[in-house]
C-alpha cells in the first residue's frame, strides 16, 4: 500500500524517531531488536487506531515491517467489520420506510 505522505503530520520523522527511542529500538510486538547504526530491519512506528494525524503516544507502537503488516491487516480487518455493521444498520432502518 502507498504511503499518503501528505496524511501525515510535518514533523512525522521526528515523532516517529522519538517513538523508537521510547521503544528502545525493540519492536514493541515481538521484541525484534532492532538498531540505527545496523540498517536491513526496518523499524516502523504504526498507528493503533490507523488515523497518521492522532500521533499521541498511546496511539503509536515501534513495530518491526513483519508485525507492522500483521497490526495493519487487524486494523482494515476490523474497519471493514465495522463499515459492514454500519450498514447493516442502515439497512435496518431503511427496511421499514421503503
Ligand atoms: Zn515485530
Ligand atoms: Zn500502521
Amino acid at each position: 500500500m502507498p504511503m499518503n505522505r501528505s496524511k501525515y503530520p510535518d514533523d512525522w520523522e521526528e515523532i516517529a524517531e522519538r517513538i523508537k527511542d521510547k521503544a528502545g529500538w525493540f519492536c514493541q510486538v515481538c521484541g525484534f531488536p532492532h538498531s540505527k547504526s545496523i540498517p536491513g530491519r526496518t523499524l516502523t512506528v504504526h498507528h493503533k487506531d490507523g488515523d497518521p494525524m492522532n500521533c499521541s503516544d498511546e496511539n503509536l507502537i515501534a513495530a518491526c515491517q513483519r508485525c507492522h503488516l500483521k497490526m495493519e491487516a487487524q486494523l482494515r480487518k476490523r474497519k471493514k467489520k465495522e463499515m459492514i455493521e454500519k450498514e447493516q444498520l442502515l439497512m435496518r432502518f431503511t427496511d421499514g420506510v421503503f
